[in-house]
């Protein structure tokens, strides 16, 4: 699909939405990011990950894993497109783990799938997981990548779009100045201060 093609979609489903948000973080931005919004969908999740289908399907994979839990609904429609067992990683005492009966065999092509890679914190994690237990990550793919600096996961990153949010601190936001009454992705309730 083309980059238009998709921001489209994500802006038709309200999964990106312009505004004035207030993220986790505590940082600002005028743009919000929610994967599920479109992902819910599924002829449009079907569309997506028939891209990431594409790129891979001749690569051998046997097997996806996903970081629970924006991973899951992507790890799944890609290992069905391949015709390949999909299972999740989730965590366990904050650490990831394979848990329900999942396996990773020894020498088994595994292809980590994600919604939405900011850090790459948890793709790592699972990267690190399948490896310990034999297995041979030939690649990583995700539908957005907001990540700031190039991520080394061992093997090839494919994301279908590279989306850069503009953040900004609260001190310094543009959209405080210009006193726009800031949302808290989420919930709909408006925030009566504006920082
Ligand atoms: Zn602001």
């Amino acid at each position: 699909m083309e980059k238009d093609k998709i921001l489209e979609l994500f802006k038709s489903t309200g999964a990106l939405q312009h505004g004035h948000f207030r993220l986790t973080s505590g940082l600002h931005s005028s743009e919000y990011f929610q994967c599920a919004k479109v992902l819910q969908y599924p002829q449009y999740n079907e569309l997506l990950c028939g891209d990431i289908f594409r790129h891979f399907h001749d690569w051998r994979v046997e097997l996806v894993v996903a970081p629970a839990i924006g991973g899951i609904m992507v790890g799944q429609e890609v290992a069905r497109q391949l015709r390949v067992r999909g299972v999740f990683a989730e965590r366990e005492d904050k650490t990831m783990s394979l848990r329900r009966g999942f396996e990773v065999k020894p020498g088994e092509r595994v292809l980590v799938c994600e919604d939405v890679v900011t850090t790459g914190g948890s793709v790592l994690e699972v990267v690190e997981l399948v490896k310990a237990r034999g297995g041979v990550v030939v690649g990583v793919a995700s539908i957005v990548d907001r990540s700031r600096e190039p991520i080394n996961f061992g093997a090839e990153f494919f994301p279908l779009l590279k989306m850069e949010v503009p953040v900004y601190q609260p001190e310094s936001c543009p959209l405080c100045k210009e006193n726009v009454p800031i949302v808290k992705p989420g919930s709909r309730k408006l925030d009566a201060s504006t920082k």
